[in-house]
Order: C-alpha cells, then sequence, then structure tokens
C-alpha cells in the first residue's frame, strides 16, 4: 500500500502519517524530515538547503526527486510507504510515478488534508516537539499530559522549527498555494484523490483516514 498525504503546512500530515504508520506497520517518509536531518548533520545537501527552507521556499526537484528515489529502494518500503511532504510540484509527482513504474509500483491512494486557511496560521505557529523523541505538541490542541514534560518519553526539552515562525509561514502558504495545490487535478483526473475533513478533531480525522485506507484495502 503506497499513499501520498497532501495539504497545506499544518494541515495535519505529519501527525496522521505517523498513526498510519503505527496502525498499517508501513514507513512514512517525511521530506521535511529528511532535509532537516541533512541540516543539522551539515552535509552537503544540509548547506544547499538550509537558506531556502529557512526562507519557506520549495527546494530544487532534482535535488528531492534523487532523495526520494533512494529511499523508496530501502527495506522498509517494500510493504508500503506514505509520503508526507512529497510530491510538492508537478514535476516530482510525475517522476514519482515513473519511478514506481520501473519496479512495478504504483500510487494507490492520494489523501488530500482539507482545512480553511485562515487556521493555518495559528495551528502552526502553536506547534512544538519534544526534542529527544520527536512527540509532537501543539499549544491550541495537544499539550503534555504534565506540563513540560513530554508524554511519551519523559524529556524535558521542547524545539520549535525555524520555519514556523509567523513570517515564513507566508511563504510557505503560498508555495503551497502556487506550486502544490495545481497537482491536485493531476490526481484527481486518475481517481486517486480522496479528500479528508481536516478540520475536524484529531481522532475524527485519523478515523476519516483509516477508513479511506481500509476501503482500498478491501478492493
Ligand atoms: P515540511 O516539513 O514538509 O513542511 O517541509 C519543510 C521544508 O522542507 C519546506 O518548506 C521546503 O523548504 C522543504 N521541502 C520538504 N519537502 C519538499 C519537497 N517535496 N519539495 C521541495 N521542498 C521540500
Amino acid at each position: 500500500m503506497n499513499i501520498i498525504f497532501l495539504g497545506p503546512p499544518g494541515a495535519g500530515k505529519g501527525t496522521q502519517s505517523k498513526l498510519l504508520e503505527a496502525h498499517y506497520g508501513i514507513a512514512q517518509i517525511s521530506t521535511g524530515d529528511m532535509l532537516r536531518a541533512e541540516v543539522a548533520a551539515g552535509s552537503p545537501l544540509g548547506q544547499k538547503v538550509k537558506s531556502i527552507m529557512a526562507s519557506g521556499q520549495l527546494v530544487p526537484d532534482d535535488l528531492i526527486i534523487a532523495l526520494i528515489e533512494a529511499r523508496i529502494d530501502r527495506p522498509d518500503c517494500a510493504k508500503g510507504f506514505i509520503l508526507d511532504g512529497f510530491p510538492r510540484t508537478r514535476a516530482q509527482a510525475e517522476a514519482l510515478d515513473s519511478m514506481l513504474k520501473k519496479t512495478g509500483r504504483h500510487i494507490d491512494l492520494v489523501l488530500l488534508l482539507d482545512v480553511d486557511e485562515d487556521a493555518l496560521a495559528d495551528r502552526i505557529a502553536g506547534r512544538f516537539t519534544c526534542a529527544k523523541c520527536g512527540e509532537g505538541y501543539n499549544d491550541l490542541y495537544k499539550r503534555p499530559k504534565v506540563e513540560g514534560t513530554c508524554d511519551v518519553c519523559g524529556g524535558h526539552e521542547f524545539v520549535r522549527r525555524e520555519d514556523d515562525r509567523r513570517e515564513t509561514v507566508a511563504a510557505r502558504l503560498k508555495a503551497y498555494r502556487e506550486q502544490t495545490a495545481p497537482i491536485l487535478p493531476y490526481y484527481e483526473e486518475q481517481g486517486r484523490l480522496c479528500r479528508i475533513d481536516g478540520m475536524a478533531d484529531i481522532d475524527d480525522v485519523t478515523k476519516q483516514v483509516f477508513a479511506a485506507v481500509d476501503a482500498i484495502t478491501k478492493k
């Protein structure tokens, strides 16, 4: 089962794709996380993309396509994968289809998290994660059960993404509107797109997501 999660920044792709990974045992792949790891490691790729990411722009297609091509060939993707944050342009969507075709695979389902743009800036500004285990939280929706302590690992240090600052969020939303939203018709025409109401409660969104995946599995 190969799944894509689409939706603007702050729609809940990361949260929902991790829940899918845990439930169905298929690998979750976040290109944003992969790139942040490259930046943190100071690798040549990290150095190339650092300022692009900090400004909220998209990194060049050739770099991200090469990264994904290598990633989906790894053994943990044999049972399937969930893409979170890729593709983000029409060129990436087409490149993905052709790389999958080479290995006899295809995308089974594209889940679009539909959200009101007005809600996104506040959602994104509220995000933070545990520095130790990466568990995600939000000032508005999901605070740690014990203030200052991670629910999962008991860590006490939390971090906020540099590009989650309000100034950068506007550029990220613009990139989504101008470069990513135009790929929706590509998947819609192929009958692979399933719209999910991303404004519902987190649990309710998860129910919709699992129902969409189950419907495909039973086909
Ligand atoms: P994300 O964590 O998915 O919000 O991604 C953070 C940043 O990484 C984006 O704002 C882009 O600068 C970069 N990025 C992640 N995925 C892609 C992609 N598929 N294409 C281009 N840039 C990407």
